[in-house]
């Protein structure tokens, strides 16, 4: 009898453990082991949801427009190039079901972000500040560094584990649609006010600024660009400091950084196919 018990306490043991395991996954490049729960498939269906109807309630700058097309056309090589090294690397899963969309809306925060699946926009009101192409893609970079490192999910991850206490995520998600809905445009940081945004952790922003030197190396766009995109954004001042940099690395810390970063960068600038 109580060897029974003993095998089923080992076994629920063994079942959590696996659980737990198949739960974490690795950051490409970083290597950092995250936390998983959110089904990607989910959240790929969320993120269309979601983006068409952005794409509808904003003012999209027309494709033809020169600054339109040089969002397309810097989002464009920086895909390529990151399916590229993701699929050559044993991460091609990561990109597997992303049908990549780049746009422009007319607005005048000094913002952009991307969901998954590749759903990328960029505000107008970042272009005095990105100023090029090159300034372009250590924005894009960055934001498409979050979502190649699924930092969204690992922040709804945490949001919804809190929220659903013991009950199993997948059930808690089927049952509150619009608990799980505000969890995932809070971890996306899309259509909250200022305020209800959950703050990016600091680790999360390094990655995505150590992450995105390299996706704008492999794309053949210099990195040094970075030091002077965050030097301009640092000489902004904190009153023109957009909600997508809210809580992230003091501009100092980070200039710091990316200057550390940059001879690793340098090195998959060199080495692109
Ligand atoms: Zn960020």
């Amino acid at each position: 009898m109580r060897s029974h018990r003993l095998n089923f306490m080992m076994g629920i043991l063994v079942i959590l453990a696996i659980g737990l395991i198949e739960s974490c996954s690795q950051v490409p490049i970083t290597g950092r082991t995250q936390l998983h729960l959110v089904p990607e498939s989910s959240l790929d269906q969320m993120a269309l949801t979601e983006y068409r109807s952005f794409l509808s309630q904003n003012k999209v700058v027309p494709a033809s427009s020169p600054q339109a097309e040089m969002v397309q056309r810097v989002g464009e090589r920086l895909a390529k190039a990151i399916t590229l090294y993701l699929t050559q690397h044993g991460y091609g899963d990561r990109v597997a079901n992303y049908h990549w969309e780049f746009h422009l809306v007319d607005n005048k925060e000094a913002n952009a972000w991307c969901m998954p699946g590749g759903k990328v926009v960029v505000y107008t009101g970042i272009l005095p500040y990105t100023r090029d192409e090159n300034g372009l893609a250590v924005v894009m970079g960055h934001e498409i560094a979050h979502a190649i490192a699924q930092h969204g999910a690992e922040r709804m991850s945490e949001q919804l584990l809190q929220q659903a206490g013991g009950q199993a995520l997948a059930i808690f998600m089927q049952e509150k649609p619009q608990a799980t809905r505000d969890a995932f445009l809070q971890a996306y940081d899309i259509g909250t006010t200022v305020g209800a945004v959950l703050p990016h952790s600091r680790k999360q922003e390094s990655e995505a600024d150590h992450l995105g030197l390299i996706f704008m190396a492999l794309a053949g766009y210099d990195p040094h660009a970075a030091l002077d995109f965050w030097q301009r954004m640092s000489q902004a001042g904190t009153a023109q400091i957009p909600t997508f940099l809210s809580d992230h690395p003091s501009d100092a810390q980070r200039i710091a950084n990316i200057k550390k970063w940059i001879p690793e960068a340098m090195k998959y600038y060199h080495q692109r196919p």
